[in-house]
């Protein structure tokens, strides 16, 4: 059972939940209730009124528009009638956090796989029999310079532009082929 929907199923009439804003500005959230739009509004993080902590009814909980500002950190809730929505909220927000940081390691990991000279375009040179896996140092001027990385550059003579008739900002576009060579 996922914790969103134990938060969603814990929606009662009648019962009601204290939201807080966390946001730096007034925040509205429109719903519509009997096909009518029904404005919600809070005062900026930290109001002196206290215009930032609203009363609402718990059915919101089934609104998802309202449990994504609930996820995007834009409010809180605080207080509950029913304590198992409180319950259910803590569990809730750190599975989010927990999701947040699985997300944010695996980000960190892609990017430090990444070549420091990424530019999209891999290495046209040969490794052995296979190709070069590092990515070229620059693709800007893919028809002047033919894509290597930095340990094969000096290979660039060996390579040859072929122009395929296609046209790249108003620039020729280019296959780099091998020039056929014999033996040293
Ligand atoms: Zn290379």
């Amino acid at each position: 059972m996922s914790v969103n929907k134990s938060l969603d199923r814990l929606a009662r009439e009648g019962e009601t939940i204290t939201v807080r804003n966390l946001s730096d500005t007034i925040t509205v959230f429109v719903y519509k209730n009997n096909g009518e739009d029904e404005p919600l509004e809070w005062e900026a993080h930290e109001s002196p009124t206290g215009g930032d902590y609203v009363e609402i009814d718990s059915t919101l909980l089934k609104n998802a528009k309202f449990r994504k500002a609930l996820q995007r950190g834009i409010l809180e809730i605080v207080d509950a009638d029913d304590p198992d929505v409180l319950d259910a909220w803590a569990a809730q927000k750190s599975a989010w956090q927990a999701q947040r940081q699985a997300k944010e390691e695996a980000d960190r990991m892609v990017s430090m796989q990444q070549p420091r000279a990424y530019s999209g375009n891999q290495c046209l040179s040969q490794e052995g029999r296979l190709q070069c896996t590092e990515f070229a140092i620059s693709s800007k001027n893919t028809n002047e310079k033919p894509p290597l990385c930095s340990k094969h550059a000096h290979l660039a003579h060996q390579f040859t532009p072929e122009e395929t008739g296609k046209f790249i900002d108003g620039k020729p576009e280019v296959n780099w082929v091998r020039v056929k060579m014999g033996r040293i």
